[in-house]
């Protein structure tokens, strides 16, 4: 289920409107080559409005920091040490190709010396979670400050944001979006005449104060966040796609971007695993009513996909699946006429702060899946108080994103009919105007995502 939990929507007056500055994302295929870097400068200086350019890392480094961090939580400080110089090898090559003359090549050397460094050093100390999210950080760290030496080498002015000043998480985890708005307005008042300002996607601070981030793909979020901190005219999301497709071009042959659609539909894509975006990418931008476009990096004049309000068109639009669920099963006779049973098991589920994402009943059994699985053992021993508790694993949900989809006639016997080969475990249907989702196990998930494929959409 789409979330919203803990979010301080209420005291959102602090926001002034900024509608003169917009926010352009690029991820990591969007700056994992010199010439894409060179790309990005093109697009970001197409015109002269004012924009935060949020960076993702290069394109294969933060798998790399966190194979590092794996390596050295399994104290093999060999196989960390080669991983570093594997990485440190790619940033050599990199920036020898990114910059031309011999001051700007200087300073890119100085910053991957001081970044490796530091990697170095952690070698030598003890290891623990908060050094680890200080290497995860390292990534967008250099890629920022590489792409404003390539700035610098070009004479484009631009302003350096780093992240850490501004970007905060609380103790929940969820970003502090007034601190963050009143920080970011802060800064920016001392830049009245600039037009470019670069940061980081992805890290930010932590309640302790410590290096932490977004979770992986994180970057969408800060920029989706940083949009809303400024109330910008709009977020813009550069990857190496046409935009949000109408399934997983990974795993479905023909798909199709999708011009338009509304923040409920991209949030439920997002959430269900489209990895266009960011799980929870679209609410800072869909509270404050802020247009999220998602672009080409490689191909700049396809329309994309603009993400609004609006809701276009009916019924069925697009597809995501999520592996690595877990259904849990429930049964009781004691559910049978019993009211407040579902109180009882849901009151599990958030003791051990884990959410439900479908939910179905029956008058002797509910069933739930979950994919945060870190305090399974516990929930499924507090839950058999309440009755006979089966556990199924390796499930995948396929989500079926549109919209007024319920109210459509024979939307779900046209579903239905694409899954005769596959068993369906659970079926959400009606819970939302814009979602119905199924639970398959795992190893259906591509070939029931490819028949609904073909049997959804005209083609
Ligand atoms: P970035 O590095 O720019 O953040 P990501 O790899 O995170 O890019 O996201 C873009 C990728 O998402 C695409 O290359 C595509 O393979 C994948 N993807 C999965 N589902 C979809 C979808 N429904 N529409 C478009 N892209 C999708
Ligand atoms: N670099 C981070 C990651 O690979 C964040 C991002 O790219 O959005 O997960
Ligand atoms: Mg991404």
């Amino acid at each position: 289920m789409l979330e919203t939990k803990n979010l301080k929507f209420e005291s959102n007056n602090y926001l002034k409107p900024n509608t003169y500055m917009k926010i352009m994302k690029f991820g990591g295929t969007s700056v994992g080559k010199p010439e894409r870097m060179h790309q990005v400068k093109e697009l970001i200086t197409r015109d002269n409005q004012k924009k935060i350019v949020v960076l993702s890392a290069l394109s294969g480094t933060t798998n790399a920091l966190v194979g590092i961090g794996d390596a050295l939580a399994d104290a093999n400080k060999t196989l960390a040490k080669e991983r570093i110089d594997t990485l440190h090898k790619h940033y050599l090559a990199f920036y020898k190709e990114l910059l031309k003359t011999e001051s700007a090549q200087k300073k890119a050397e100085k910053i991957i010396a001081e970044h490796f460094e530091f990697l170095n050093i952690i070698l030598k100390i003890s290891f623990n979670e908060a050094i680890n999210r200080d290497i995860l950080a390292q990534g967008e760290l250099l890629s920022t400050k590489l792409f404003y030496t390539l700035l610098q080498e070009l004479d484009i002015p631009a302003v350096f944001l780093p992240a850490l000043d501004f970007m905060s998480i609380d103790e929940n985890h969820e970003p502090e979006l007034k601190k963050i708005s009143e920080k970011l307005e802060s800064i920016l008042s001392n830049y009245a005449d600039e037009s470019f300002f670069i940061t980081q996607g992805y890290i930010c601070k932590n309640h302790r104060n410590e290096v932490d981030n977004l979770k992986r793909g994180g970057s969408d979020y800060s920029a989706s966040l940083i949009g809303a901190a400024i109330n910008a005219s709009v977020v813009e999301i550069w990857t190496d796609i046409d935009g949000m497709h109408n399934n997983d071009p990974r795993i479905v042959d023909q798909t199709r971007p999708i011009a338009e659609m509304s923040f409920d539909e991209a949030a439920e894509l997002a959430y269900f695993g489209a990895k266009i975006l960011h799980p929870a990418s679209i609410w800072p931008a869909q509270h404050h009513n802020i247009a999220v476009k998602l672009l080409n990096t490689m191909e700049p004049d396809a329309p994309g996909t603009t993400i609004t309000a609006q809701e276009v068109g009916i019924g069925v639009k697009a597809l995501a699946a999520k592996d690595g669920i877990t259904a849990i099963k429930i049964k009781s006779s004691r559910m049978l006429l019993a009211y407040g049973f579902l109180r009882k098991v849901f009151e599990v589920f958030e003791k051990y702060k884990t959410s439900i994402d479908m939910i179905t009943t029956s008058e002797v059994a509910v069933s739930v899946t979950v994919d945060d699985v870190s305090h399974l053992s516990e929930i499924v021993k507090e839950l058999e108080a309440y009755g006979a508790v089966e556990v199924d694993q390796n499930q995948a949900i396929i989500s079926i994103v549109g919209n007024m989809i319920a109210e459509s006639k024979g939307s779900i016997a046209q579903i239905m009919n694409c899954l005769t080969d596959y068993p369906v475990r659970m079926v959400s249907y009606g819970g939302s105007r814009h979602n119905v989702s199924l639970l398959v196990d795992a190893q259906f998930k591509n070939a029931a995502l490819q028949s609904l494929n073909d049997g959804l959409f005209e083609w």
